[in-house]
C-alpha cells in the first residue's frame, strides 16, 4: 500500500498533525494507531509500559490518545505540559495554543474558560513573590470526562470527511526510510512519516531511533514526594486557582522545586511500575476526602558522566521500595524534621488522616537523596508563607513520587529527524508532556512536511 504521509499514533500530536495536513494540502494521509476507536476505549487500569506481548492499554491507546478521554483539561499556556518557546518565538507559541484550543472548541469543547479573578491572582502573585515563589496562573478549558469522547469522535469524523484514513487496532512494528511495517506483516510506503506514539510508545520509538541512527537526549526527571494536608489548608488557594502551580528555588541548592497536580478533597494512590512502587494522587467525582494532596517535586538534570536521568530515578525508586518493604513510605513532616521515623501510633495521633493506608510508616530521609530531602524541607517552609499550615508537623509526606519523561529525539526546527522525511511529535519524542503542547508539536511537524511540499 502507498500513501503520501503516514502518521503513527492518533493522540493529540497525531490528530493535530493530520488536521493541519488535511486542511492545508491534498496529500493522502493515513493515521495508524495500536488502540481502538473511541467507543471501544474502556479500561479500569493504566498500563504505562509498552511491550511486544502486551495488549494496548485502552486508557493510553486509541483514537484521542492518552488522557484526552479522562479529564481532558486543556492548559492554555505554551509553557505548561512542555515548553513551546523552546521551538518557536513566544508570539508563535501563544498563537499555536490558540489554534489548538479553537479546534477543540470547534468540535464541542465547552465555551467557558476557567480563569481566576485577576485581583486575587495578582495579590497571590505578590504574596508568593515576597518569599521568592512564582505562582503560575493558567487559563484552563475543561473538556470533561463525559464530553471528551464526543469531542474526539467529532474531530475524527471531520478528519475522515477531509480524506484522512485511519487504520486502528494495529501496531506499527518498524519504521524504515519511506516505509512502516505493521504487526500483520503489511508494509506501507509513504513519502513522509510523522511518528507520534506518546508515552506508551516512547521506548519503542527509542529503539527505532537507535536503529535509524537518530540521536536522542535524556530529559530531566522530577523526584519528590506527595504532600497531604487537611482540605481547609488548601481551600483559600483553590478558590483562586483550581490546580495551582507554584515554582520555588530552594535556598541551599538553588534547585527548582514545584507544586504540581493538586487534588482538593482527593486521595493519594499507589502507582506500580514493574518492581518499583511510588505514589500519585487523584480526585473522584462521587467520593470526597477531607484532605488535599499535591506532588512536591524537585527537577533533576544530570550531566557527564551520567546523563541517564531515568536510570538515576529508577535507582532512587528502587531504594525507596526496598526501605518501604514494597510499599510507599509515609512520614509526618514533624518526624522528618526531627530525624525520626514515623510509626502508625504517631500517625494515628495526628490530625491529618492518611487517605492511602497501604504504606509503610518510615523515614523518607533514608529513601531519598539528601539534596532532595533538603529541597523539600526548605521548599515547604517557603510555601508555608503562601499556604499557611502546609509545613505543619502533622502534614503527611508520601515517597517516592517520580515523574519520568521520554528521551528527546533530536530534530531540526521543522521537527524532522536526521533521517530525511521522518518527523516526530508529542510526548513519545520527549517534546511535550500535556495535551495542548503535544497537539502543537503535531502541527509543527505537519508544517515541516508542508514546507517540503512548498505549501507554506
Ligand atoms: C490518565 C491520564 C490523564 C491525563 N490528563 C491530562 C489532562 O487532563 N491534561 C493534559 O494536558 N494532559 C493530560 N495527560 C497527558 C496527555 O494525555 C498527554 O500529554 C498527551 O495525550 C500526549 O499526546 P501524544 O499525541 O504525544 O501521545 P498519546 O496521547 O499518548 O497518543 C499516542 C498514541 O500512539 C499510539 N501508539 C503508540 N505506539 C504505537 C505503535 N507502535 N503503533 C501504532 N500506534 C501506536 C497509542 O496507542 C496512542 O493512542 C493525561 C495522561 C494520562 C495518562
Amino acid at each position: 500500500m502507498k500513501t503520501d504521509v503516514v502518521i503513527v499514533g492518533a493522540g493529540p500530536a497525531g490528530m493535530f498533525a493530520a488536521h493541519e495536513l488535511a486542511t492545508k494540502s491534498n496529500l493522502k494521509i493515513t493515521v495508524i494507531d495500536w488502540g481502538p476507536d473511541v467507543p471501544k476505549r474502556k479500561c479500569p487500569v493504566i498500563i504505562y509500559s509498552y511491550c511486544s506481548k502486551c495488549k494496548p492499554c485502552k486508557i493510553m491507546c486509541g483514537v484521542g490518545g492518552a488522557g484526552t478521554l479522562s479529564s481532558g483539561l486543556l492548559n492554555l499556556r505554551p509553557d505548561i505540559g512542555g515548553n513551546l518557546k523552546e521551538f518557536v518565538s513566544e508570539n508563535e507559541a501563544w498563537k499555536l495554543v490558540k489554534e489548538v484550543d479553537e479546534v477543540f472548541v470547534k468540535y464541542g469543547a465547552p465555551q467557558e474558560i476557567y480563569r481566576a479573578n485577576t485581583d486575587q491572582v495578582e495579590s497571590l502573585m505578590r504574596k508568593a513573590a515576597a518569599v521568592g515563589i512564582e505562582f503560575v496562573p493558567i487559563p484552563q478549558r475543561h473538556i470533561g470526562t463525559d464530553n471528551a469522547p464526543k469531542v474526539i469522535t467529532k474531530f475524527k469524523k471531520a478528519l475522515e470527511q477531509a480524506g484522512v484514513k485511519f487504520i486502528l487496532e494495529t501496531k506499527v512494528t518498524k519504521i524504515n526510510k519511506s516505509e512502516v511495517e505493521l504487526e500483520n506483516g503489511q508494509k506501507i510506503q509513504a513519502k513522509y512519516i510523522i511518528v507520534a506514539p506518546g508515552r506508551i510508545g516512547a521506548k519503542w520509538l527509542q529503539e527505532q531511533a537507535k536503529k535509524l541512527g537518530i540521536k536522542t537526549h535524556p530529559q530531566p526527571i522530577d523526584v519528590g514526594v506527595r504532600v497531604e494536608v487537611p482540605a481547609v489548608v488548601m481551600e483559600p488557594i483553590i478558590k483562586i486557582a483550581r490546580d495551582p502551580k507554584f515554582r520555588v528555588y530552594t535556598k541551599t541548592f538553588d534547585d527548582l522545586t514545584r507544586v504540581f497536580c493538586v487534588n482538593y478533597q482527593g486521595f493519594v494512590v499507589q502507582e506500580v511500575y514493574g518492581d518499583i512502587v511510588g505514589v500519585n494522587g487523584h480526585t473522584l467525582l462521587k467520593q470526597k476526602s477531607g484532605n488535599a494532596n499535591f506532588a512536591f517535586l524537585v527537577r533533576v538534570e544530570l550531566t557527564e558522566p551520567l546523563e541517564d536521568t531515568t536510570a538515576y530515578g529508577y535507582s532512587i525508586a528502587k531504594l525507596a521500595t526496598t526501605i518501604g518493604g514494597g510499599k510507599p513510605i509515609l512520614q509526618r513532616l514533624g518526624d522528618l524534621k526531627k530525624g525520626r521515623r514515623s510509626t502508625w501510633s504517631r500517625i494515628d495521633r495526628s490530625n491529618v488522616k492518611p487517605t492511602l493506608r497501604d504504606v509503610t510508616p518510615g523515614d523518607v530521609a533514608m529513601a531519598l537523596p539528601h539534596r532532595i530531602v533538603t529541597d523539600i524541607l526548605e521548599g515547604l517552609e517557603k510555601l508555608d508563607h503562601v499556604i499557611p499550615g502546609v509545613a505543619s508537623s502533622s502534614t503527611l509526606i508520601y515517597a517516592p513520587e517520580i515523574k519520568f519523561y521520554a528521551n528527546r529525539i533530536e530534530v531540526n526546527k521543522n521537527f524532522e529527524t536526521s533521517v530525511e522525511n521522518i518527523f516526530v511529535a508529542g510526548d513519545g519524542a520527549g517534546l511535550s508532556r500535556g495535551i495542548v503542547v503535544a497537539a502543537a508539536t503535531g502541527i509543527l511537524a505537519a508544517r515541516g512536511v508542508l514546507k517540503k511540499e512548498g505549501v507554506v
